[in-house]
Protein backbone atom coordinates (compact mmCIF):
# COMPACT_ATOMS: atom_id res chain seq x y z
CA UNK A 1 0.00 0.00 0.00
CA UNK A 2 1.19 3.74 -0.67
CA UNK A 3 0.97 6.29 2.03
CA UNK A 4 0.55 9.60 0.97
CA UNK A 5 1.94 12.11 2.93
CA UNK A 6 0.60 15.77 3.93
CA UNK A 7 2.32 19.02 3.16
CA UNK A 8 3.23 18.60 7.10
CA UNK A 9 4.69 15.34 6.84
CA UNK A 10 6.49 16.32 3.80
CA UNK A 11 8.27 19.26 6.01
CA UNK A 12 9.05 16.98 9.01
CA UNK A 13 10.76 14.55 6.88
CA UNK A 14 13.12 17.28 5.68
CA UNK A 15 14.08 17.93 8.76
CA UNK A 16 14.82 14.22 9.40
CA UNK A 17 16.44 14.39 6.02
CA UNK A 18 18.70 17.68 6.73
CA UNK A 19 20.64 15.54 9.17
CA UNK A 20 21.04 12.80 6.57
CA UNK A 21 22.37 15.27 4.29
CA UNK A 22 24.41 17.31 6.87
CA UNK A 23 25.81 13.75 8.67
CA UNK A 24 26.87 12.49 4.61
CA UNK A 25 28.70 15.70 4.21
CA UNK A 26 30.51 15.89 7.11
CA UNK A 27 31.72 12.30 6.68
CA UNK A 28 32.49 13.06 3.13
CA UNK A 29 34.95 15.79 4.90
CA UNK A 30 36.70 12.98 7.27
CA UNK A 31 37.36 9.66 4.81
CA UNK A 32 40.83 9.51 3.97
CA UNK A 33 43.22 6.41 3.79
CA UNK A 34 43.83 5.08 7.17
CA UNK A 35 40.23 5.75 8.68
CA UNK A 36 38.61 2.44 9.36
CA UNK A 37 34.80 1.90 8.31
CA UNK A 38 34.30 1.70 12.28
CA UNK A 39 34.95 5.25 12.88
CA UNK A 40 32.93 6.98 10.31
CA UNK A 41 30.55 4.71 11.79
CA UNK A 42 30.73 6.11 15.50
CA UNK A 43 30.89 9.56 14.05
CA UNK A 44 27.97 9.13 12.48
CA UNK A 45 26.15 7.69 15.03
CA UNK A 46 27.09 10.40 17.26
CA UNK A 47 26.24 13.35 14.62
CA UNK A 48 22.92 11.86 14.22
CA UNK A 49 22.48 11.53 18.34
CA UNK A 50 23.29 15.38 18.63
CA UNK A 51 20.38 16.54 16.92
CA UNK A 52 17.02 16.27 19.62
CA UNK A 53 14.93 13.17 18.47
CA UNK A 54 16.88 12.08 16.21
CA UNK A 55 18.31 8.04 15.83
CA UNK A 56 19.57 6.08 13.10
CA UNK A 57 16.97 4.14 11.00
CA UNK A 58 19.16 1.48 10.57
CA UNK A 59 20.49 0.44 13.58
CA UNK A 60 18.30 -2.83 13.95
CA UNK A 61 16.28 -2.70 11.05
CA UNK A 62 16.03 -6.62 9.84
CA UNK A 63 18.92 -6.59 12.75
CA UNK A 64 21.34 -5.22 10.76
CA UNK A 65 24.45 -3.60 13.68
CA UNK A 66 25.23 -0.29 12.64
CA UNK A 67 23.96 3.49 11.78
CA UNK A 68 25.80 3.04 8.31
CA UNK A 69 25.93 0.89 5.25
CA UNK A 70 29.62 1.39 4.09
CA UNK A 71 30.51 -0.47 0.80
CA UNK A 72 34.01 -0.30 -0.88
CA UNK A 73 34.68 -1.10 -4.54
CA UNK A 74 33.19 -3.82 -5.72
CA UNK A 75 30.44 -3.70 -2.67
CA UNK A 76 27.24 -2.57 -3.91
CA UNK A 77 25.42 -2.04 -0.72
CA UNK A 78 24.91 -2.57 2.99
CA UNK A 79 28.69 -3.39 3.77
CA UNK A 80 28.76 -3.71 7.62
CA UNK A 81 31.09 -0.86 9.06
CA UNK A 82 34.40 -2.54 11.12
CA UNK A 83 37.13 -1.50 12.99
CA UNK A 84 38.88 -4.26 10.58
CA UNK A 85 38.00 -2.32 7.26
CA UNK A 86 41.01 0.34 6.53
CA UNK A 87 40.04 2.83 3.56
CA UNK A 88 43.05 2.65 1.54
CA UNK A 89 44.06 5.25 -1.36
CA UNK A 90 41.76 4.70 -4.34
CA UNK A 91 39.16 3.32 -2.76
CA UNK A 92 35.46 4.70 -3.64
CA UNK A 93 33.37 4.38 -0.67
CA UNK A 94 29.64 3.60 -0.63
CA UNK A 95 28.01 5.71 2.46
CA UNK A 96 24.37 4.95 2.87
CA UNK A 97 22.21 6.68 5.79
CA UNK A 98 19.03 6.68 7.27
CA UNK A 99 17.63 9.53 10.23
CA UNK A 100 14.60 8.75 12.30
CA UNK A 101 13.02 11.85 13.47
CA UNK A 102 9.38 12.58 15.12
CA UNK A 103 7.85 9.37 13.03
CA UNK A 104 9.49 10.06 10.31
CA UNK A 105 12.57 8.18 7.99
CA UNK A 106 14.64 9.96 5.59
CA UNK A 107 17.69 7.91 3.40
CA UNK A 108 20.59 8.83 1.28
CA UNK A 109 23.50 7.76 0.16
CA UNK A 110 26.82 9.03 -1.69
CA UNK A 111 29.65 7.92 -3.24
CA UNK A 112 33.12 9.41 -2.71
CA UNK A 113 36.79 8.44 -3.81
CA UNK A 114 39.45 8.14 -1.11
CA UNK A 115 42.34 10.32 -1.71
CA UNK A 116 42.61 10.10 -5.90
CA UNK A 117 40.55 6.85 -7.53
CA UNK A 118 41.29 5.81 -11.41
CA UNK A 119 39.82 7.66 -14.04
CA UNK A 120 37.40 5.06 -14.72
CA UNK A 121 36.19 4.92 -10.88
CA UNK A 122 35.72 8.80 -11.39
CA UNK A 123 33.34 8.10 -14.52
CA UNK A 124 31.61 5.68 -12.77
CA UNK A 125 30.86 7.68 -9.82
CA UNK A 126 29.78 10.40 -12.29
CA UNK A 127 27.75 8.70 -14.50
CA UNK A 128 25.87 6.99 -11.42
CA UNK A 129 25.12 10.98 -9.86
CA UNK A 130 23.96 11.94 -13.42
CA UNK A 131 21.51 8.13 -12.87
CA UNK A 132 19.96 9.61 -10.15
CA UNK A 133 19.39 13.52 -11.29
CA UNK A 134 18.08 11.76 -14.04
CA UNK A 135 15.25 9.51 -11.96
CA UNK A 136 14.62 12.78 -9.54
CA UNK A 137 13.74 14.72 -12.47
CA UNK A 138 11.10 12.00 -13.69
CA UNK A 139 9.64 12.06 -9.87
CA UNK A 140 6.68 14.36 -10.89
CA UNK A 141 3.21 13.79 -10.48
CA UNK A 142 1.31 11.95 -13.45
CA UNK A 143 4.70 10.01 -14.86
CA UNK A 144 5.07 6.51 -13.71
CA UNK A 145 7.51 4.67 -10.97
CA UNK A 146 8.54 3.00 -14.50
CA UNK A 147 9.75 6.68 -16.26
CA UNK A 148 12.17 6.68 -13.08
CA UNK A 149 13.44 3.14 -14.00
CA UNK A 150 13.44 4.35 -17.93
CA UNK A 151 15.66 7.54 -16.81
CA UNK A 152 18.04 5.98 -14.92
CA UNK A 153 18.86 2.82 -17.08
CA UNK A 154 19.14 5.14 -19.97
CA UNK A 155 22.02 7.32 -18.21
CA UNK A 156 23.75 4.10 -17.04
CA UNK A 157 23.78 2.04 -19.97
CA UNK A 158 24.33 4.46 -22.35
CA UNK A 159 27.22 5.13 -20.69
CA UNK A 160 28.29 1.51 -20.89
CA UNK A 161 27.71 0.71 -17.40
CA UNK A 162 25.32 -1.88 -15.69
CA UNK A 163 22.30 -1.26 -13.98
CA UNK A 164 21.69 -3.78 -10.56
CA UNK A 165 18.55 -5.65 -10.85
CA UNK A 166 17.88 -7.42 -7.36
CA UNK A 167 18.27 -3.80 -5.48
CA UNK A 168 15.82 -1.03 -6.00
CA UNK A 169 14.65 2.40 -4.53
CA UNK A 170 11.50 2.24 -2.20
CA UNK A 171 8.55 4.28 -0.63
CA UNK A 172 9.77 5.77 2.72
CA UNK A 173 7.62 7.67 5.56
CA UNK A 174 6.67 6.24 8.94
CA UNK A 175 8.23 2.86 7.87
CA UNK A 176 11.56 2.60 6.20
CA UNK A 177 10.73 0.71 3.54
CA UNK A 178 7.45 1.46 1.98
CA UNK A 179 5.66 0.37 -1.69
CA UNK A 180 5.98 1.35 -3.98
CA UNK A 181 9.48 -0.52 -5.03
CA UNK A 182 11.63 2.19 -7.67
CA UNK A 183 13.81 -0.03 -9.67
CA UNK A 184 16.33 1.72 -11.76
CA UNK A 185 14.91 -0.05 -14.75
CA UNK A 186 12.08 -0.32 -16.71
CA UNK A 187 9.64 1.05 -19.32
CA UNK A 188 7.95 4.62 -19.53
CA UNK A 189 4.71 4.90 -18.35
CA UNK A 190 4.72 1.20 -16.56
CA UNK A 191 4.58 0.70 -12.81
CA UNK A 192 2.23 2.98 -10.56
CA UNK A 193 1.85 6.08 -10.97
CA UNK A 194 3.28 8.91 -9.07
CA UNK A 195 0.85 11.47 -7.44
CA UNK A 196 1.24 14.28 -5.02
CA UNK A 197 2.35 13.20 -1.24
CA UNK A 198 4.18 10.30 -2.28
CA UNK A 199 7.44 9.95 -0.91
CA UNK A 200 10.57 7.36 -2.50
CA UNK A 201 14.00 6.90 -2.14
CA UNK A 202 15.13 7.16 -5.75
CA UNK A 203 18.75 4.79 -5.45
CA UNK A 204 20.93 3.96 -8.48
CA UNK A 205 23.13 1.63 -7.91
CA UNK A 206 25.52 1.10 -11.19
CA UNK A 207 28.43 -1.35 -11.79
CA UNK A 208 31.11 -0.77 -14.24
CA UNK A 209 31.24 -4.12 -15.51
CA UNK A 210 28.31 -6.94 -15.18
CA UNK A 211 25.36 -5.68 -12.93
CA UNK A 212 24.65 -9.46 -11.65
CA UNK A 213 25.42 -9.60 -7.86
CA UNK A 214 26.00 -12.21 -4.68
CA UNK A 215 25.85 -11.72 -1.74
CA UNK A 216 28.97 -12.57 1.06
CA UNK A 217 28.84 -14.97 4.02
CA UNK A 218 28.23 -12.14 5.84
CA UNK A 219 24.79 -12.16 4.98
CA UNK A 220 24.75 -8.44 4.21
CA UNK A 221 27.28 -7.67 1.99
CA UNK A 222 26.22 -7.09 -1.18
CA UNK A 223 29.26 -7.19 -4.46
CA UNK A 224 29.17 -7.42 -7.69
CA UNK A 225 29.51 -11.04 -8.96
CA UNK A 226 32.12 -9.99 -11.31
CA UNK A 227 34.09 -8.10 -8.92
CA UNK A 228 33.81 -4.69 -10.44
CA UNK A 229 32.98 -1.59 -9.41
CA UNK A 230 29.88 -0.62 -8.23
CA UNK A 231 29.00 2.92 -7.04
CA UNK A 232 25.11 4.36 -5.20
CA UNK A 233 23.61 7.50 -4.71
CA UNK A 234 20.10 7.80 -2.99
CA UNK A 235 18.23 10.70 -2.33
CA UNK A 236 14.27 10.78 -0.55
CA UNK A 237 12.12 12.90 -3.11
CA UNK A 238 8.39 13.76 -2.43
CA UNK A 239 6.47 14.32 -5.42
CA UNK A 240 4.85 17.78 -4.62
CA UNK A 241 2.32 20.32 -6.92
CA UNK A 242 5.66 22.18 -7.38
CA UNK A 243 7.62 19.04 -8.84
CA UNK A 244 10.22 16.78 -7.33
CA UNK A 245 11.42 17.74 -4.11
CA UNK A 246 14.38 16.41 -2.42
CA UNK A 247 14.26 16.10 1.39
CA UNK A 248 17.85 14.85 2.29
CA UNK A 249 20.40 17.98 1.43
CA UNK A 250 22.25 19.70 4.06
CA UNK A 251 20.37 22.30 5.46
MG1 LIG B 1 19.83 4.24 1.66
MG1 LIG C 1 17.03 3.39 0.34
Amino acid sequence: MITLKSPREIDAMARAGAIVGATLARLRGLVRPGLTTEELDAEAERFIRSHAGAKPSFKGLYGFPKTLCISIDEEIVHGIPSAKRVLEEGNIVSIDCGVFLDGLHADSATTVAVGKASEEAERLMTVTRQCLEAGIAQAVAGQHVGDIGYAVQQVAEGAGFGVVKELVGHGIGARFHEDPQVPNFGRPKRGPRLVTGMTIAIEPMITAGRPETRTLSDKWTVVTADGSLAAHFEHTVAITENGPRVLTLAA
